[in-house]
């Protein structure tokens, strides 16, 4: 049995090192990804020291049951295990796990190339590399993170294709372009937006810097103390049940007003996010993302209190607003990008002018609208299907992916932030650590089932060949 792993980034490299093993009959395991982000992926790959995990050092560990492995690891005392560090060490760390399963276990090798096709032969698969090699596979497992970021909305062609527009912040240092007092127009309220102005203010920034979204709600703040875990009321519990997002909001914002930290509340919450999300109807989803995504994501995917008090300093002062605004349109003039703006509420829209525009908008998971060549012609091969809400492919409760025709597609597995449509809460370490775990079980329970099958069709076989 092989089994391949496309993507070597923290869902990879997590599901790679559960798989690794020094047993006698443990599934050869080949785990495929490109080569400046191996091991790291994008998020602890392509860092810089101002970028912080937005999670607690002693929570890190990339297997659930040792959650602290991380911080045992960098040897941190107590402390230091409540502290969020730089996201560079965390890779570092993933390097260093991978480093070690690979040289221990003697059924994983490690391939540094990019993927570009998988199709189907027999049972098993076939899977294709950048350099025109193949390789046959078992199973596969595609572990690409989030897509390569689409072109934003209203965004003309002369501005995208001109290094005033800035589509991928975290790639090849984009930011250090911009000069000291160059105006910004962020695009994206959420984690990149804190991860760009982060990086500015390190380079010493002078410029104006705007952040607009269509709420305008920046990440709140870690405390600085992790509070004590909250018991959740009959009232959620009721509510979690009912599969009524709105008599969930209405629990929730009662208990807020009681709970000693809210931080406590949404903490709470998390642990039934998966399951309450499954059981929401379709158009309670839509509803969702449409009317109350972003208030979540804003308290849920919180910033290290370090970088909050970067930004709030910012906006102190003036050099940073935050705005509930639209970008209609954006094109290059001869010296600036001028953008048509109209904030929420408002009729009339603004033109201004920005040196530079940076898309922050957060993971792309729209497999329809993507240019990724391998999810492009998986969904053209109709091996993958897309969620009706554009987060990511529809899977099974097994992980394994559907079809056009919505049928599971024996042996092909996808984990990371693809699932999204699927959990929605899978795209920290906790949950997919949880989901790798969850996966190499099935896979390991899969192995042992064929090789049963193989066995028995070889025992069958020999009865007949013996006239039995
Ligand atoms: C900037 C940033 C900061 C974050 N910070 C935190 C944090 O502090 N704490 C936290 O819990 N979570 C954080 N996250 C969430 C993050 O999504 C997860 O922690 C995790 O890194 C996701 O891992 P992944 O392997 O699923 O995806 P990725 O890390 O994106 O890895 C996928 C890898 O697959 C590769 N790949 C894609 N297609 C192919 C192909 N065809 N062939 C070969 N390789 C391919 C990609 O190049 C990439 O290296 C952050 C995310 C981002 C983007």
């Amino acid at each position: 049995m092989r089994i391949t792993i496309v993507g070597a980034g923290f869902s990879g490299s997590a599901l790679a090192t559960q798989l690794a093993s020094t047993e006698e009959g443990a599934p050869e395991v080949c785990l495929v990804g490109v080569g400046d982000t191996f091991a790291r992926g994008v998020a602890y790959g392509q860092a810089r020291p101002e970028h912080l995990l937005n999670v607690r050092a002693g929570l890190l560990g990339t297997h659930p049951d040792r959650p602290d492995d991380f911080a045992t690891w960098l040897s941190l005392g107590l402390r230091g295990r409540d502290e969020f560090l730089p996201r560079v060490a965390y890779g570092d760390y993933l390097a260093e796990r991978l480093r070690e399963a690979h040289e221990a276990a003697g059924n994983l090798s490690l391939v540094r190339q990019e993927a570009i096709a998988i199709s189907r032969v027999g049972e098993g698969y076939r899977v294709h590399l950048d350099d025109g090699g193949y390789f046959a596979s078992d199973r596969v497992v595609l572990a690409l993170g989030a897509l390569p970021p689409q072109r934003l909305a209203g965004i003309g062609p002369r501005l995208a294709q001109s290094p005033r527009y800035i589509g991928w912040p975290w790639q090849d240092n984009a930011l250090e372009r911009i000069e000291a007092d160059a105006r910004v127009l962020i695009v994206g309220t959420g984690l990149t937006m804190a991860d760009v102005v982060a990086t500015l203010a390190a380079r010493g920034h002078r410029g104006g810097l705007t952040a607009i979204s269509r709420h305008g709600l920046p990440p709140r703040a870690h405390a600085a103390v992790p509070g004590p875990a909250i018991e959740l009321p009959p009232s959620i519990r009721h509510a979690l049940g009912g599969r009524d997002l709105r008599a969930l909001l209405a629990a929730v914002r009662s208990l807020v007003h009681v709970a000693p930290d809210w931080r406590s509340v949404v903490d709470g919450l998390r642990p039934h996010t998966q399951a309450f999300w499954r059981s929401l109807p379709d158009a309670q989803r839509a509803r969702f993302l449409r009317h109350l995504r972003s208030h979540w994501e804003a308290a849920r995917h919180r910033i290290a209190p370090r970088v909050a008090e970067v930004l709030a300093s910012l906006q102190a002062s003036g050099q940073l607003q935050v705005r509930a605004a639209r970008l209609l349109r954006a094109g290059l003039r001869a010296r600036a990008a001028e953008v048509l703006l109209r904030g929420r509420g408002q009729v009339q829209a603004d033109v201004v002018q920005y040196d530079y525009v940076i898309r922050a908008t957060g993971l792309d998971t729209d497999i329809v609208r993507t240019t990724h060549p391998l999810v492009s012609h998986l969904l053209d091969a109709g091996l993958v299907v897309a969620d009706p809400h554009g987060l990511g492919v529809e899977v099974g409760d097994d992980l394994q992916v559907r079809d056009r025709h919505g049928a599971p597609v024996r042996g092909l597995y996808c984990l990371g932030p693809l699932l999204r449509g699927r959990l929605w809460e899978i795209t920290a370490v906790p949950e997919l650590r949880v989901a790798a775990a969850a996966l190499a079980a099935t896979l390991r329970a899969d192995t042992r089932s064929s090789v049963r099958r193989t066995g028995d069709g070889l025992a069958r076989e020999l009865l007949l060949s013996a006239g039995l």
